[in-house]
């Protein structure tokens, strides 16, 4: 059984970037719209930047309020599309309520589209052209190839269909010529689905929900879910009552670790697996779009 350790690749990755930016007449930028104060927007925008400035990348954040109006947030973005040094935009979801988010994210250029949302580069996925790519998939595609993970004729089975993980990593495994089932919300007999996956990827968000039960023996299991729960029974029964005391919290995926770990050959825990990828495929959305740019 081998533990798929998210650090080690993205550790790969950024250190692939590096000497790209070295090689550009200026440093890539990134602006992050992060409007209000939503807390845990707030962590994850706090990361984005960090790990700009750990690498070389220029970064800007815009701070909106929360009462911003959809017109003003669409000028703000239409400002940072004409900008020459920003490479790429980001606009950190969920946004307020009275916020119309889609058009907010159709106004981004699809040039400086730095997540991969805009239904052009959406289309570019779908039709297998270059253009950035959603990052947790991403992600998940370069944690795969580390690993050296056989998707060619392999059964993935995926669960969840978000625009964000489900549906673009079941269309990237497709690419890899693997056979893709996905599963959701409405799916019958999903434990009998997932125990045909040589691959099992979750991206559901519920603690825990993917048990034994649901892995063949020997799959490879991938764990999107970032669960924070404030359930002592429950983080009892995933085995993460320690943390959870000394906490008040515990951060679980979402298959249970215990049994993930007696019967996969292969699984990504949470935290520690997937979770540190997605920042690290920001960034090389981020240098890629530069490069192009320049
Ligand atoms: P979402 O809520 O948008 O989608 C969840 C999907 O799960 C839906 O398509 C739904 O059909 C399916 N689903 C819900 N309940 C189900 C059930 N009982 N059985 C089968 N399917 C069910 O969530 P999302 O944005 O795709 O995120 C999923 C999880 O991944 C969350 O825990 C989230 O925190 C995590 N996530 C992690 C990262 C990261 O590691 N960087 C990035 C994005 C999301």
């Amino acid at each position: 059984m081998q533990i798929l350790d998210g650090t080690a690749v993205r550790a790969e990755i950024l250190a692939g970037l590096k000497p790209r930016i070295h090689q550009l007449s200026r440093p890539p930028g990134l602006a992050v719209v992060l409007v209000g104060h939503n807390p845990a927007s707030e962590i994850y925008v706090r990361g984005k930047i960090k790990a700009c400035g750990e690498l070389g990348i220029y970064s800007e954040k815009i701070t909106p309020a929360e009462s911003i109006s959809t017109g003003e947030l669409l000028a703000i973005i239409d400002e940072l599309n004409r900008r020459p040094e920003i490479d790429g935009i980001l606009v950190q979801m969920p946004l307020p309520r009275q916020i119309d988010s889609r058009r907010v994210l159709e106004a981004v250029a699809p040039e400086k589209d730095a997540d991969g949302f805009h239904p052009v580069n959406v289309g570019h996925l779908v039709a297998g052209r270059p253009g950035p790519r959603p990052c947790t998939p991403a992600g998940i595609i370069e944690m795969l190839k580390y690993y050296h993970v056989p998707l060619e004729g392999r059964h993935a089975v995926v669960i969840g269909r978000s625009d964000i993980v489900g549906k673009p990593v079941a269309i990237m495994l497709l690419q890899e010529n693997a056979t893709v089932t996905i599963c959701h919300s409405k799916t019958s007999n999903l434990a009998e689905e997932c125990r045909r996956a040589d691959l099992l990827v979750a991206a559901i968000g519920k603690p825990g929900l993917v048990t034994g039960d649901f892995i063949a023996p020997g799959a490879v299991v991938i764990d999107v879910g970032q669960n924070r729960i404030a359930d002592r029974a429950l983080a009892e029964r995933l085995g993460r009552r320690e943390e959870f005391d000394r906490k008040g919290f515990a951060l679980v995926g979402d298959v249970h670790p215990a049994e993930v770990a007696r019967t996969a050959s292969a699984y990504t825990p949470v935290p520690g697996g997937v979770g540190p990828l997605t920042i690290a495929m920001l960034m090389a959305n981020t240098v890629r779009l530069a490069e192009r740019h320049i």
